[in-house]
């Protein structure tokens, strides 16, 4: 049993008890003395200087000023009578105003008497002023001894009526703070405190619940993130290293046959980018380590090109290769598309989804079995115990994103050495958030999309305009071209996502009569068949229209659609977005994304929809989502199973931080990579204690 203190039972603090350990358990999962001295003030009431009126901006929260009051007025009438105190310190002038206890105030205040004056600024035409400041006269606030800043902790109103006001909780954290005073365990070498320039734990722990000025305040803040960051990718970093030492991969060094003949078969020349991400492939597949490689890459800047080329190398060394896919849907494009690219006489290539008749099937089993099938595309029905490889050399996961943590990790033991893996997102993450999310992984990013693409003109079109979009759509229909539709389907409400589909289905073929024009429709309710059948209408250019969910969000590839109309817009993520608009402006037309919402938009609504017609780049949206949202709601850290929910850091607000935790955790490793030196002791003692769940992509084949 550990006596370290801070593991004390919190009905042991005195003051507490077990009926207030119980209820701060219950609202604010406080068990330990060290839950409760990790539980941090939200703000702060600054009483450590004094503010110059003339200082004070639209930033300024509670601030204390001292100067005199000059005149005392009464104003309005009725319930809108107000008391005046003009009051002015040598910079400035300002009202302090009071609506209730008129009375009181006019006994209490007095003219030419210098006053504390502690509250928020607030603006009344076009003035600042004090509404019910707290004021005291100046001989009083100096007798009182009132500390300097005061932390303020969230509470909750069945904390308030159980007694723990938020006077109570002040008075809690203070004697925990004496009782563990000169108690706590430093948990980072004293040596990289001193590189670091960071405070002891011990007084940072106090610092931040009773900060003697901002600046101790700020040292003990930067001083507890730095922690959580740096053993967050120090804990990240080793597993990097000890994959790297261990992850034999299949050695992959021939350029053959299959890999020149696509190579001289291109229809276009590779992009800058493709080239140089297949460089560092190559550099992985030949260095005798297992791959395990992120490639992002903005939806169209040609990652299936990097998978094919990939899957070639495994091919010409005489290896099997596969591509997965997350839906049907883009495992048939995957499987359609590539006919144009490689020679069917040096590859054979095989499609197995869940729709894959039984005898179809068993042959393909047969065909990976012996190794005849050299390619094979699919959905999570690769995955499946049946599928034997004779030998897998490369594994490419495309859109990874959708697939869940469970399918990812049932996947392959189905070779002796783990192929090498690529996983492919089109969603960009912020760099932070990918240091985090995949710390254990080499990230590649396609960041420049193929010639000639024109950006996607978007605009924002309110309900009472619907007349409007249909003409555009008529036009652009009449020149040939194609026009996806967009309704969101969102769980909770399904049902009435399915309605508004329907109407929504029900109007355009009122307007959008056939023969003339030919409107196809696709959604989760149909069966596999009417589904493939719709879809298949639209990619082969015989429907004009294709009325959809946001199933159609990821890869799906039509160049002729030039027109991405988005219904209720508002209700999308900026990733969601982004996604859907990227299934238009792949041909050579001008293409355009329309964002149609209803009256009344949330600022964040507003700021979603003025982002998106503001840029076309993933990578700025991704940052700009990931300050707006945090990274808790970030598509893919949901399934990643890495706790985010960092305590007092930011990935979005820290990065710099971050990187430097990151480079730190790295000299250390590199110098250490056991952390089995003296000096290295406290790191690897309390790395044990950091809960880091990567998804291991090494288990993914
Ligand atoms: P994504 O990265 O979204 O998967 P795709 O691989 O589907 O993108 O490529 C998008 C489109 O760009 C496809 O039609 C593809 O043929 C085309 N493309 C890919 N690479 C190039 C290139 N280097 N030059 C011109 N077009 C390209
Ligand atoms: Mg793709």
């Amino acid at each position: 049993m550990s006596s370290y203190i801070l593991d004390s039972e919190i009905k042991f603090l005195p003051g507490v008890g077990p009926k207030r350990a119980l209820l701060l358990e219950k609202e604010l999962g406080v068990r330990t003395f060290r839950d409760l001295l990790y539980t941090f003030p939200f703000r702060y009431v600054d009483r450590s200087r004094f503010y110059a009126i003339s200082e004070i901006d639209s930033a300024s929260t509670y601030i204390q000023l001292r100067g005199t009051i000059k005149s005392i007025s009464l104003a309005g009438s009725g319930k809108a009578t107000r008391l005046i105190a003009v009051f002015s310190d040598g910079t400035g002038y300002i009202e302090l105003v009071f609506f209730k206890g008129i009375k009181w105030m006019q006994d209490k205040l007095q003219v030419g008497q210098e006053y504390v004056v502690f509250g928020k600024p607030s603006v009344f035409n076009e003035h600042y002023n004090f509404v019910h400041p707290e004021i005291e006269p100046v001989a009083k606030v100096a007798a009182s001894g009132n500390p300097a800043m005061t932390g303020v902790y969230s509470s909750t109103e069945k904390l308030q009526s159980g007694g723990i006001s938020g006077k109570v909780f002040t008075t809690m954290q203070q004697k925990l703070a004496q009782l563990v005073a000169g108690q706590i365990e430093e948990t980072l070498p004293e040596y990289f405190l001193q590189r670091k320039k960071l405070i002891p734990l011990g007084r940072a722990l106090h610092d931040i619940h009773f900060p003697p000025d901002t600046y101790a305040l700020e040292q003990a803040r930067r001083r507890l993130k730095y922690e959580e960051l740096f053993y967050l990718q120090l804990a990240l970093v080793k597993q990097k290293f000890i994959k790297m030492r261990e992850g034999t991969g299949v050695m992959l060094p021939r350029i053959g046959a299959a890999f020149n003949y696509s190579y001289s078969h291109l229809p276009f020349p590779l992009t800058g980018a493709q080239k140089r991400v297949l460089k560092e492939i190559r550099a992985d597949v030949t260095s005798g380590r297992q791959m395990n490689r992120l490639l992002q890459g903005d939806v169209g800047s040609g990652k299936t090109m990097v998978a094919i080329f990939s899957a070639l190398q495994a091919i010409d060394n005489g290896y099997q290769a596969c591509i997965m896919a997350p839906t049907e849907v883009l495992a048939q494009q995957h499987y359609n598309g590539i006919f144009k690219y490689i020679s069917t006489d040096l590859v054979k290539v095989a499609l197995l989804t869940g729709s894959t008749k039984t005898r179809e099937r068993r042959e393909i089993y047969a065909g990976l079995a012996d190794g005849s099938i050299n390619l094979v595309i699919g959905t999570h029905a690769l995955i499946e115990e049946k599928v034997q490889f004779a030998n897998l050399g490369l594994a490419v996961i495309d859109e990874q994103h959708r697939f869940g943590v469970d399918q990812r990790s049932r996947l392959w033991s189905k070779s002796e050495i783990a192929p090498h893996i690529l996983v492919m997102t089109a969603t960009p993450i912020p760099r932070t958030l990918a240091m985090t999310l995949y710390g254990d992984l080499d990230v590649s990013v396609i960041d420049e999309l193929p010639p000639g693409r024109k950006p996607i003109i978007t605009t924002h079109v309110g309900e009472n305009q619907r007349k409007k979009v249909y003409d555009f759509m008529r036009k652009e229909i009449d020149a040939g071209r194609q026009v996806f539709v967009v309704y969101p389907l969102i769980k909770e409400s399904e049902k009435m996502d399915y309605e508004n589909l329907e109407q929504g289905y029900l109007a355009i073929t009122e307007e959008f009569k056939a023969p003339d024009y030919i409107t196809a429709v696709v959604h989760g309710k149909q069966t596999p068949e009417n589904k493939a059948f719709d879809m298949n209408l639209f990619v082969t250019g015989k429907a004009d229209i294709l009325v959809a969910t946001s199933v159609i969000e990821v890869g799906v590839d039509v160049p002729n659609a030039s027109v991405m109309v988005i219904e209720s817009a508002e209700r999308f993520g900026l990733a969601q977005l982004h996604q859907l608009r990227g299934r238009v402006g792949r041909g050579a037309e001008k293409s355009y994304c329309i964002l149609m919402t209803g009256y009344k938009l949330s600022k964040e609504s507003r700021d979603r929809i003025d982002m998106m017609c503001a840029t076309n780049d993933g990578f700025e949206l991704a940052e700009a989502d990931l300050k707006m949202r945090g990274p808790g709601d970030f598509e893919g850290t949901r399934q990643s199973g890495l706790a985010l929910d960092l305590h007092i850091a930011d990935l979005a607000k820290d990065s710099p931080m971050l990187e430097d935790a990151r480079n730190a955790a790295i000299d250390i490793l590199d110098d250490d990579p056991s952390l089995s030196k003296a000096k290295n002791a406290l790191l690897a003692k309390n790395l044990q204690n950091i809960r880091t769940e990567v998804t291991d992509y090494s288990k993914i084949s």
